[in-house]
C-alpha cells in the first residue's frame, strides 16, 4: 500500500472541488496515528453549491433517467466498486483501524451488495392502484428531490452506500456528508459513480465537520430529507433543525443492546454469538451487545467461557488478515473508552479481562489499541452498563427469571437491538414480543437480510430503513384520482 498522503477534494456537479476555504484538515490512521490524508475542510458554502448542483442534475439530465436507467445504474455502480474492492478494502482499514479482514468480508462486500440489491428493488418497485365505481386512483412515487446522507465512521461506506443506492434508485440527487474522522471511501465512491456513468450532480459529496458542514446541510431549505446516522446527541440536535423545515427525517442512533442467555441455549454457540455480538470492529457497531445477561445457573461457566474466547482477540497490526483485533476509530475515543473502564471501577466491577491500552510494537505503539473487556460486578443500572460506550468494553449480568431479564433488558433508553439465546421457540417468540427493540435476533446475531427492516425504538432512532422501508423513505406518494364522469 502506497504511504503517500492522499489530498481529497469534494464532488460537486460530477468534478473534484477544492472547499471554499481552501483549508485542509488531516485524517490519521488510528493504528499508528500517522497523517494519511488531508481533507476538505468545507463550509455552509460548498454545501449550497451542492444544493444548486444537485437541483440542476434534478432539472437536466438525472431528472430524465427513468427508473430502468437508474436500476441499471446502482448495477454499474456495484461493478465498479467490486473491480476496486481489495483496493476499498484497505483504504477502510487504514482510515478506520479496523482489521483488514473485516473489511474485505465485511463492509466492502457489503457496500457492493446495497447497490445490487436496490437495483433490483427499483426494478421491482411497485405502487397503488384504488379503482372506484366512478373514477379510478393511481398513487404515484416521486422522489423527495434533494437529499441530505450523513453518516458515521464505524461502517464507513457500508453505511453510506445503504442510503446512496435507495436515494439513486428512486431518482433524488444527493449531497453526502461521511463523518470527518473516515473520509476516504466516500470519494472513491464519488469517482466510481461519475466514471460508471453517473450524470453530474446526482451525488455529490462535501467533507467536512459536524457543524461547518453537516450542520448547514440540515439546514439548508432546498433538502427535502435528512437520512442519519450517528449518535443520539447528534441525532437530536438533526432533529430539531430540520422540524423546522418540516423535511422528511430518518434517525438511525445509538444503542445499548442486550445479549440474553437463557440455561436452555445451546452452550458453545452462545458463547460464540456473545463474544462476537460484544467486540467485532472493537465493539464500535450500533448492534454490539455490550449488556449480557446470563441465567445465574449458567453463569460462572457462561463467564469463564467468554473470557477464554476474549483471549484469542489480541490486538495487532490491522493489515495483517489474522488480526481480530483493529484500533479504535482515535485517540480521543480510546480515552473515553478507558473513562468508562475507570466508572465501572468506581461503581465496584470487575475486570474479567482486559481493561486497560493493548500494548504493541512499533509503529502500533501510538495506536489507539484497547483491549477487549469484559466486566462484571455491576449493577445493571449503573452508568457503564447503561450508557453507550461504543467501544470493546461489555458488563455481565446474572439474573433469575424470563420476567427479570426482559424488564432489565428494557431498562435503558435505547432500544436498537437484542439478542437472545434459547433452544425453547415458546420463550423465544414470547421474549421477542416483550423486547423494547426494534430489532431481536435469535440464537444469531447480526444476521442481515436487506429486506427486512432495520432501525430502532426509544432513543435509537425514528423510522426503518431497508428494503421498501428505504425506498419508501427517499420518496413521497402522490394519489392522482381520474373521474369516469
Ligand atoms: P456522530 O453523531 O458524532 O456523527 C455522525 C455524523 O454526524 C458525522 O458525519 C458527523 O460529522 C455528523 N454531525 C455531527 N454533528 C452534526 C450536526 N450538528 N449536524 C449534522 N451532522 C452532524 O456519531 P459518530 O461518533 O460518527 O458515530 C457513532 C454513533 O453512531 C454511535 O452512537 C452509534 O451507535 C451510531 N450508529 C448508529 C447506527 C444505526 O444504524 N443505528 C449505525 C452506526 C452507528
Amino acid at each position: 500500500m502506497s504511504t503517500d498522503i492522499l489530498k481529497l477534494t469534494n464532488h460537486i456537479g460530477g468534478s473534484p472541488r477544492e472547499p471554499s476555504t481552501k483549508s485542509y484538515f488531516d485524517s490519521i490512521d488510528p493504528a499508528t496515528n500517522q497523517v494519511i490524508a488531508h481533507v476538505p475542510a468545507s463550509s455552509a458554502e460548498d454545501i449550497d453549491k451542492a444544493v444548486q448542483s444537485a437541483k440542476s442534475a434534478l432539472d437536466g439530465e438525472w431528472g430524465r433517467f427513468t427508473s430502468a436507467m437508474r436500476a441499471d445504474l446502482c448495477d454499474a455502480i456495484a461493478q465498479g466498486l467490486e473491480k476496486r474492492c481489495a483496493e476499498l478494502a484497505e483504504l477502510e482499514s487504514l482510515d478506520t483501524g479496523k482489521p483488514l479482514s473485516l473489511a474485505q468480508r465485511i463492509d466492502i462486500p457489503r457496500a457492493i451488495s446495497n447497490f445490487r440489491f436496490f437495483a433490483g428493488a427499483g426494478r421491482h418497485q411497485h405502487t397503488g392502484c384504488h379503482e372506484m365505481s366512478d373514477a379510478l386512483n393511481y398513487t404515484r412515487r416521486e422522489p423527495l428531490g434533494v437529499v441530505g446522507l450523513i453518516t458515521p465512521w464505524n461502517l464507513p461506506l457500508y453505511l453510506l452506500s445503504w442510503k446512496t443506492a435507495p436515494a439513486l434508485v428512486t431518482g433524488n440527487a444527493i449531497i453526502a456528508k461521511p463523518s470527518e474522522l473516515t473520509p476516504i471511501t466516500a470519494s472513491v465512491l464519488a469517482e466510481i459513480i461519475t466514471e460508471v456513468g453517473g450524470p453530474p450532480g446526482c451525488f455529490n459529496l462535501v467533507h467536512g465537520t459536524g457543524p461547518d458542514v453537516g450542520s448547514p446541510l440540515v439546514d439548508h431549505p432546498d433538502v427535502g430529507g435528512i437520512s442519519f446516522t450517528g449518535g443520539t446527541q447528534t441525532g437530536a440536535l438533526v432533529a430539531q433543525s430540520a422540524s423546522k423545515h418540516f423535511k422528511k427525517l430518518s434517525l438511525e442512533l445509538g444503542g445499548k443492546n442486550p445479549t440474553i442467555v437463557f440455561p436452555d441455549c445451546d452452550f458453545d454457540k452462545a458463547v460464540e454469538g456473545a463474544v462476537r455480538a460484544a467486540f467485532t470492529n472493537q465493539g464500535q457497531v450500533c448492534l454490539c451487545g455490550s449488556r449480557i445477561f446470563i441465567h445465574e445457573t449458567i453463569y460462572d461457566d457462561f463467564t469463564k467461557a467468554m473470557v477464554e474466547k476474549t483471549k484469542a482477540l489480541t490486538a495487532g497490526d490491522p493489515r495483517n488478515l489474522n488480526t481480530k483485533t483493529g484500533a479504535l476509530i482515535s485517540q480521543q475515543h480510546l480515552e473515553k473508552v478507558a473513562s468508562y473502564v475507570a466508572i465501572a471501577k468506581e461503581e465496584g466491577g470487575h475486570i474479567r479481562i482486559g481493561g486497560s491500552r493493548s500494548s504493541l510494537d512499533s509503529p502500533f505503539d501510538q495506536g489507539a489499541f484497547f483491549e477487549p473487556t469484559l466486566i462484571d460486578n455491576l449493577p445493571p443500572s449503573s452508568r457503564v452498563s447503561t450508557e453507550e460506550i461504543f467501544g470493546p468494553v461489555a458488563t455481565l449480568h446474572p439474573f433469575k427469571t424470563e420476567a427479570e431479564v426482559v424488564a432489565l433488558a428494557n431498562d435503558v433508553r435505547y432500544g436498537l437491538a437484542a439478542s437472545v439465546w434459547t433452544t425453547d421457540l415458546r420463550r423465544a417468540h414470547r421474549v421477542s414480543a416483550l423486547l423494547d427493540t426494534g430489532m431481536v435476533w435469535v440464537n444469531t446475531w447480526l444476521k442481515r437480510d436487506l429486506r427486512v427492516p432495520f432501525g430502532g425504538a426509544k432513543d435509537s432512532g425514528m423510522g426503518r430503513e431497508g428494503g421498501w422501508n428505504s425506498l419508501n423513505f427517499f420518496t413521497q406518494e402522490k394519489n392522482v384520482c381520474i373521474s369516469f364522469e
